[in-house]
Parts: C-alpha cells; sequence; structure tokens
C-alpha cells in the first residue's frame, strides 16, 4: 500500500496541475493520494476523472490556513468539495488571500522593491494566491537568489513584508472540517514552534489527528507527536507536503501501514 496525504497542485501553491501530479503518482506507484491545497477544492475536479482512469484512490482534502498566536494549518480529509458552507469559507478566503498579497506589494514597494500584481500572478496559473508566488517572483525579478530567502528576508513570520492570513481560528477551521463530513487533523505541529500552543490545542479535542510525519519534523519531533497521538488518542497521519519536483518525492514520507484504515474508519467510508 502506497500512500500519500499530503500534496499542493497549481489549484494552490503546487508546481504540477493535479493531473500532472496524478500522473507522477502513478509513475511512483503509489495506490492512493489526497489532493491538500492550501485553502481550495478546486484541483479537485480535474483530478477526479484522472485518478479513475490511472486507477488511483483519491481522498478529497483540503488544508486550511488558521492563526493563532502562530500560523496553524488544518488538514481535511474525506470533506464533501460540494458543501455550501466549505465553498463559502474557501471563497472568502479566496478574497482575503488577494488583499493580503495587495498589502504585502505595498510593505515590499515601502522597501523599495517593485513587484506588480502581474509579475505575481503568473506564477499562480489561475489558482488560489499565496506567498509563494510573490517568492517566485522576487526571485525572477533576481531581488533575492531563492525562494528560501524571500522567506528569510522579507515574506516569512515577522519579516518587514510579512502579513498573516488571520480568517480562521485552528478550531472554526476543524469544526468546518467536520461539518464538511471530513476528518479534522493539525498539520506539521512542529513547524509551529510552540508545543504547549500545540498540546493545548489537541487537548481541547477539536481535531481528530495529528500528522506526525513531516518532512520538517526532526526524528525527536516525530517522537514526542507521536507519544502524543498515543496519549491522546488521536489519529496519526504524514506525508510528503509535495510542491513540486526535486525536493521530497512524491509519496517519499512513509506512515505506518494502518493509517489509512484508521483514517477510513474514522471517516465512516471504509469499503468505499
Ligand atoms: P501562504 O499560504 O501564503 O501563507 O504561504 C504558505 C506557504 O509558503 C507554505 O505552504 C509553503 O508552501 C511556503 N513556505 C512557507 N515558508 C517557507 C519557507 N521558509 N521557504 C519556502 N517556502 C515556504
Ligand atoms: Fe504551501
Ligand atoms: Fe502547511
Ligand atoms: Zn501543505
Amino acid at each position: 500500500m502506497s500512500l500519500e496525504l499530503h500534496c499542493h497542485t497549481t489549484a494552490s501553491d503546487g508546481v504540477l496541475t493535479p493531473c500532472q501530479l496524478l500522473e507522477l503518482a502513478y509513475e511512483n506507484g503509489l495506490n492512493t493520494l489526497a489532493i491538500t491545497d492550501h485553502d481550495t477544492v478546486e484541483g479537485l475536479k480535474s483530478a477526479k476523472e484522472r485518478a479513475r482512469s490511472l486507477g488511483i484512490e483519491l481522498i478529497p482534502g483540503v488544508e486550511l490556513s488558521c492563526y493563532q498566536e502562530c500560523e496553524i494549518h488544518v488538514l481535511g480529509y474525506f470533506v464533501d468539495p460540494d458543501n455550501s458552507q466549505l465553498l463559502a469559507t474557501l471563497s472568502a478566503m479566496k478574497k482575503a488571500r488577494r488583499e493580503r498579497i495587495e498589502k504585502i506589494l505595498s510593505l515590499l514597494a515601502e522597501a523599495g522593491i517593485k513587484i506588480s500584481w502581474e509579475q505575481v500572478e503568473v506564477h499562480s496559473q489561475g489558482g488560489v494566491l499565496g506567498r509563494p508566488h510573490v517568492a517566485r517572483a522576487l526571485v525572477e525579478s533576481g531581488v533575492v537568489a531563492d525562494i528560501g530567502e524571500a522567506f528569510s528576508a522579507f515574506l516569512g513570520e515577522g519579516k518587514r513584508a510579512y502579513v498573516p492570513h488571520r480568517l480562521l481560528t485552528p478550531r472554526e477551521a476543524s469544526s468546518l472540517i467536520k461539518r464538511s463530513g471530513g476528518i479534522a487533523v493539525l498539520a506539521h505541529p512542529g513547524l509551529c514552534g510552540n508545543d504547549a500552543l500545540i498540546e493545548k490545542l489537541l487537548c481541547e479535542g477539536y481535531f481528530d489527528g495529528i500528522e506526525v510525519y513531516h518532512p520538517a519534523h526532526t526524528s525527536k519531533m516525530t517522537s514526542k507527536f507521536r507519544r502524543l497521538s498515543k496519549r491522546l488518542d488521536l489519529l496519526l497521519t504524514g506525508g510528503s507536503d509535495f510542491h513540486r519536483p526535486g525536493a521530497v518525492e512524491l509519496g517519499g514520507v512513509v506512515v505506518p501501514a494502518d493509517t489509512l484504515y484508521n483514517l477510513k474508519l474514522a471517516a465512516g467510508v471504509l469499503g468505499s
């Protein structure tokens, strides 16, 4: 059983279209793929058809951007992509993301760096706009050498062109996912850097699971979050957070053999 539970397409900040991503999944021998774009389910439409023709099981997913003391991402699995409440929130988030990019561009202009809306949009390929698209424009303009520098110098939390995305709290995101029929999983908790906050959020009982395995987690973090998932009786998941070829491979993060079974059991979709 070869599984990928966390990846992005051009519907958000990935570089492969949903169809290209599925073709890569097929080449990599994956049986099951959850597409988890940031704040959109748009990519699932074209993915569904391609997945069927390639014989890959597609899990409808999403990764919601939230804010509580720091950036928190919440993964939703088996959400209903036609749920009206989910779609209304995603539409508000799309608008807020555009306004946020406008603010980021003004902050960059204040710092003497002129990046136009068009220079950013060309990288988004019609998907919801995010900081990685601004980062690519900064690299293309020669302002920074690479995407990493764009974040460490300008776009990352606390940097001079940082604008937080504060539309949802983790609690609201998790409730929305559950109302859409899905399973809510706290994404890459190690990236937040505030273990007390993570534990508090998980103890409140809003989440069904925790993403234990992630490329940004050290082995110490992985052990700690695995223990936490057992102690709080939460589902344990993992994935590569694939955005582009060249870094961690699609399907490159191995999760325990019973992960998919447990996720399906919790979602009530076993046998489907
Ligand atoms: P946004 O959704 O606009 O808040 O942008 C967040 C996305 O930016 C994340 O999902 C990553 O894909 C990317 N990102 C965040 N920090 C970094 C970093 N330091 N280097 C490269 N990409 C990053
Ligand atoms: Fe991303
Ligand atoms: Fe994330
Ligand atoms: Zn992600």
